[in-house]
């Protein structure tokens, strides 16, 4: 019998698994598990200059000691640009891909950002190459050329979302200017191409999932469904990152395994029994409800800040 449900857990190798990761691969893994599908992982290592060597390995050695055992071999998507590069001559010959000249602080200059120094601030590509290159630049990045409307997609955990991408973000990159493919393209195919049904991630990436699926649409690639956890915070009250060297979870030992493993349980609302990480990891599986998981954002300690 084929499986019916395929999630996936996709971290960028940039640092140790932290409970952050650590709830979204529990998570990705209770849902997938629970529905009898299978769990693929892939390693998001486009980003080369943010990729940090071993981290790969370590993240997959943690993943172990959690007993989130994955189905077939682990993908790695920097020996999978053919891929990647096939779905951009796709997007191009369709019209839906051009090249564009613009620098980081010029996109922020032309969008009218309060500080156009600040490269962070370029939210909107106001679309100054979308009929043609300036005379005299050089392609730097490629950007989808972003449709008209509204995209509407309904989330497990926080219910009906809508997004405007043009309004909200314009014409975005899906190759690098500095080389790499951008993460809402390879994500996008990927996820088609292993034949992921269901995405249960990290809360920051729902400001992505409507690109995704614009690019999806373009692309003429099923959409799967999508489930956005709880973002966690720190003690400061700030997102958990892989900076916060405060949580590597890969160091931990057998006990605090168990321990974190419910931690990140209660943080998914998910019932959790005493026992050895196995045992609470297969109650769980048992208990696994997608409807308790909590939209808000969480404390690391478990409250709701
Ligand atoms: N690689 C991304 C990250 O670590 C996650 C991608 C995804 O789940 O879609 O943040």
């Amino acid at each position: 019998m084929t499986a019916t449900v395929r999630g996936r857990f996709a971290p960028s190798p940039t640092g140790p698994l932290h409970l952050g990761s650590l709830v979204a691969a529990v998570g990705s893994w209770l849902s997938a598990k629970a529905a009898g599908g299978e769990w693929l992982v892939r390693m998001e290592d486009l980003d080369g200059p943010r990729v940090v060597a071993g981290a790969a390995d370590g993240i997959l050695r943690a993943l172990e000691r959690y007993g989130l055992a994955w189905d077939g071999s682990v993908a790695v998507q920097s020996e999978r640009t053919a891929l990647y590069e096939a779905a951009l001559a796709r997007l191009r010959a369709a019209g839906l891909a051009y090249d564009c000249g613009c620098t980081r602080a010029e996109v922020a200059r032309a969008a009218g950002a309060p500080d156009a120094s600040d490269p962070a601030e370029a939210t909107v590509y106001p679309g100054t190459c979308r009929n043609g290159l300036v005379p005299g630049r050089t392609p730097r990045a490629v950007r989808f050329r972003v449709p008209e409307g509204t995209i509407a997609f309904a989330d497990r955990v926080r219910g009906n979302v809508e997004e405007e991408v043009a309004r909200a973000v314009g014409d975005f990159v899906v190759k690098r200017a500095d080389g790499p493919f951008a993460y809402q393209l390879a994500v996008v195919v990927d996820d088609a191409a292993q034949g992921v049904t269901e995405v249960v991630r990290g809360g920051d990436l729902l400001s992505s999932t409507a690109r995704q699926i614009a690019l999806q649409r373009a692309l003429g690639l099923p959409t799967p469904s999508y489930a956005h956890l709880p973002l966690i915070l720190g003690p400061d009250g700030k997102k958990l990152g892989k900076r916060d060297g405060a949580l590597p979870l890969e160091t931990l030992d057998a006990r605090r395994v168990g321990e974190t493993l419910a931690l990140a349980l209660r943080l998914l609302g998910q019932e959790v029994v005493d026992g050895s990480p196995a045992e609470i990891l297969s109650a769980a599986r048992e208990s696994f409800a997608a409807a308790r998981i909590p939209a808000g954002p969480l404390a690391a300690g478990g409250a709701r800040p």
